[in-house]
């Protein structure tokens, strides 16, 4: 039972995948269209297999970071339009254009150096209306120029994004909202009205800031099976049901019992008071386990949870077996999943490394093995 296939692999629901994209649509329905977000690999998912299940889930865009995802994605034959929100560098403007990518701009110079490609590009326009990061702080006469002076690159979209959409104890969301709406509707004086118009991602769609939907909604983390907890009295009940769709899995290599007043690992920063059963995993921060996690923070391992003993080490993380005296080596434990009646998602072990869901689904390493379930 239970026998590890890989020293540390994730499984990928598709199934779930397009259950979480039909969620966002239904919730969105009538009202957006949604850009599911596959950025860095699809959070690691998988990018061209998750691609090819939004589309064929009915996405008729998709969103990337950077222009080498994009052309990834062309690569492997996927024909949805594609956003890169990340910006570019000089080298990779031609790229945007023989791949059929759509950029997000972000300073009205951009315009006119995608206008002198010479050949017809849409591009979605980013402003800066309080987050401090990408996008313009233009005037909205001078957008407005910048707009009106190119012929070849045509505003398609017009954009921003949210600094802290999930935290309902501060005015920020609704004061980007209305800068977002200020410049929206200086630029419709000036006769310029872009097809889209999109500020809110998986927060924003599953808290139901609906002024801020717009026509088009950017969703990454839903699309996964994740909705980051709200913060406030104010918060609002979340509307959007949707289910984690990776599990991840490692080999136990050993298993030994050690006498009391063992130290365990790297540093020697545990230490056993008894004797114990503990088992040694092939996965450790090289494969995304993150390091903070040493002494704290657990496994499931035999449907129990299973806490982590010592430093989490390169290749290596060592955890208690007491729970579960019956595994051997080659049986496999869980780190994201469920196991009986134990589960944990990557929102909690995020919480004990004092991390983020985000960064542990992205920082899952190139060396765990991806299979893909129903
Ligand atoms: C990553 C990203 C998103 C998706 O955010 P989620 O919280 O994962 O839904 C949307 N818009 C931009 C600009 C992003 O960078």
């Amino acid at each position: 039972m239970n026998r590890a296939p890989y020293r540390s692999w994730i499984e990928v629901s598709r199934s779930r995948i397009a259950n979480n994209f039909q969620a966002v649509k239904a919730l969105t329905a009538g009202a957006a269209e949604v850009v599911p977000v596959v950025k860095a690999d699809a959070y690691r998912h998988g990018a061209v297999e998750v691609s090819r299940i939004l589309e064929q889930g009915g996405a008729s865009w998709l969103a990337v970071s950077n222009v080498e995802e994009g052309v990834a994605l062309r690569r492997a034959g996927i024909g949805a339009r594609i956003l890169v929100m990340a910006d570019f560098l000089p080298f990779e403007i031609q790229a945007l254009r023989e791949h059929h990518l759509t950029p997000v701009i972000h300073s009205l110079e951009h315009i006119a150096d995608l206008d002198r490609l010479g050949s017809p590009i849409a591009y979605h326009l980013k402003i800066d209306s309080g987050m401090g990061r990408l996008g313009t702080l233009a005037d909205p006469s001078q957008i407005a120029a910048a707009v009106s002076n190119a012929h070849n690159a045509m505003l398609e979209g017009l954009m921003t994004h949210f600094a802290s959409a999930g935290d309902y104890t501060k005015p920020q969301t609704e004061s980007q909202v209305e800068n977002f709406n200020t410049v929206a509707n200086r630029l419709a004086e000036s006769g310029i009205h872009p097809r889209y118009q999109h500020m809110g991602s998986t927060i924003a769609v599953a808290y139901g800031r609906r002024d801020s939907w717009k026509n088009m909604v950017r969703v990454g983390h839903a699309i996964y099976g994740y909705v980051s907890p709200a913060r406030g009295d104010q918060a609002p009940a979340q509307l959007l049901k949707v289910e984690p769709a990776l599990s991840w899995k490692a080999a136990i290599l050993a298993v030994k019992e050690v006498p009391t007043g063992t130290k365990i690992g790297y540093g020697g920063i545990y230490t056993t008071e008894q004797p114990m059963r503990i088992g040694i995993i092939a996965a450790g921060y090289a494969d995304g386990i993150p390091h903070r996690l040493s002494n704290k923070g657990r496994l499931i391992a035999g449907g129990h949870f299973a806490p982590i003993l010592g430093a989490v080490s390169m290749d290596l993380t060592t955890i208690d077996l007491a729970k579960a005296p019956n595994l051997k080596p080659g049986d496999a434990v869980t780190i994201i999943g469920t196991e009986g009646n134990a589960t944990q998602n990557a929102q909690q072990l995020a919480k004990d490394a004092g991390s983020i869901s985000y960064s542990v689904l992205c920082g899952i390493s190139a060396r765990v093995h991806r299979l893909y379930v129903d």
